[in-house]
């Protein structure tokens, strides 16, 4: 089924492991001038910045990469190399303390145990002054898990596990997409689960993050291929378990949910 917030419009192809990257950008080199400049656009696109996105700031908080001026003039503190593709003057920004509350700070509105305020925190007006020091995190109904059919069974069972060892965080399932197998994505096919983490699709949340380290943390039971979270991604194939700060970085792809700051992206073999 589809909703209002579907990300079927998400391209989730990953990006080239550094070593085919590698060998990629040695063969584009040999081919004509035109190639060369359309792969140049392609590199300049990925430098691109994700202004208002978020990002893990001063000591480990929620944050939202948004320029030091607009940081500093809203009261917050930025910190460097948080936002790596974004221009010199764009960090990651974090309100430790706001008015709302004696535990209050800023955070995604998502991700708000209490209740939450405009207008006292940078970025967006989904960065919010929480009353609370809980995460907030989740909180739904049980999602709707497809059955076996066109979304296989590899990609069923493993929605099941990461719902039952997740339960409240996962909003919504999308498995099947409109598009013929093999296409641009594992969910043509369907081998792939999106677990929507957020009140709504274009929402950003944090709570994303230890979802998508349990699912590297158990990609032998999961038969993972790669997961996407926080415009990160991680394939048993080519990386070393890690923390998800260490994962490759992906390039900008323009919003917050092709960006998968709002669900969890899990392709399995
Ligand atoms: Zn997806």
């Amino acid at each position: 089924m589809e909703g209002s917030d579907n990300p079927l419009r998400t391209d989730d192809i990953p990006p080239p492991a550094p070593s085919a990257f590698g060998s990629q950008y040695h063969r584009r080199q040999q081919t004509t001038t035109m190639h060369f400049k359309v792969f140049a656009l392609v590199m300049a696109t990925a430098v691109m910045a994700a202004v208002n996105e978020p990002c893990i700031g001063s000591g480990g908080r929620a944050g939202v990469c948004v320029t030091t001026s607009d940081c500093s003039s809203s009261g917050g503190v930025s910190i460097s190399g948080a936002c790596p593709s974004d221009p010199d003057n764009v960090k990651c920004c974090t309100k430790a303390t706001c008015p709302n509350g004696s535990a209050g700070n800023c955070r995604w509105q998502s991700d708000c145990g209490g209740s939450s305020a405009t207008g006292m925190c940078p970025g967006p007006s989904q960065f919010k002054c929480c009353s609370s020091a809980a995460t907030g995190f989740g909180g739904y109904p049980a999602p709707t898990i497809p059955g076996v059919g066109a979304c296989k069974a590899v990609a069923v069972e493993g929605a099941k596990k990461v719902v039952a060892a997740f339960p409240g965080r996962v909003r919504q399932i999308y498995c099947t997409r409109d598009c013929s197998c093999p296409g641009t994505s594992d969910h043509c096919c369907g081998k792939a689960i999106d677990f929507m983490c957020s009140d709504a699709g274009g929402v950003p949340t944090m709570s994303g993050r230890e979802l998508a380290e349990w699912v590297m943390n158990n990609r032998g039971t999961l038969n993972l291929k790669y997961v996407i979270w926080g415009q990160r991604i991680w394939s048993p194939s080519v990386d070393g378990v890690k923390a998800w700060t260490s994962w490759r970085p992906m390039e900008d792809r323009g919003d917050v949910t092709q960006n998968h700051w709002d669900h969890v992206h899990v392709s399995f073999n």
